[in-house]
């Protein structure tokens, strides 16, 4: 008898899952006319209008935090407080997305602080699959040189 194999999920059709889940990139699609990048299947470029064609690309793990807030209520279920934040990639598009590792308090959360992304398992499917949703975090200060500062 074959063992049932497990498969994993990416909570968002954005997501590109490597290693069983534990690494991902994002993807977006960049118009091959004027070079915008956005998440999502469009049928028109929002900034030249032309429409496409576009093209698949793979976007930065590593970007910096344009905002956040902290969730103290949420759905039931949810654990709180959490921190929400839109985070700006180097491609020039936002991605909002949850801040995670880092405690959720303003003095110990900077705008402009550099992130990167992560995945994780957050639940199971019906079906038993693994669902994976990816997460931003703090770089950590020992490999903060190569991004800060930079462009
Ligand atoms: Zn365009």
């Amino acid at each position: 008898m074959p063992e049932p194999t497990k498969k994993i999920r990416p909570i968002v059709p954005f997501l590109r899952l490597e290693n069983d889940g534990r690494e991902g990139t994002l993807v977006g699609r960049r118009c091959k006319n004027c070079g915008a990048v956005y998440f999502g299947a469009r049928v028109a470029c929002a900034k030249c209008t032309e429409p496409g064609p576009f093209e698949e690309i793979p976007l930065s793990r590593r970007g910096t935090l344009w905002t956040y807030s902290i969730v103290h209520q949420s759905f039931p279920g949810i654990p709180t407080p959490y921190v929400a934040a839109i985070v700006d990639l180097p491609e020039g598009i936002s991605v909002r997305c949850n801040l995670v590792d880092v405690e959720p308090d303003p003095k110990k959360i900077r705008f402009g602080m550099p992130v990167e992304m992560i995945t994780r398992k957050v639940r199971e499917d019906k079906d038993g699959n693994d669902v994976i949703a990816f997460f931003f975090r703090p770089v950590p200060e020992t490999e903060r040189s190569a991004t800060e500062g930079g462009a």
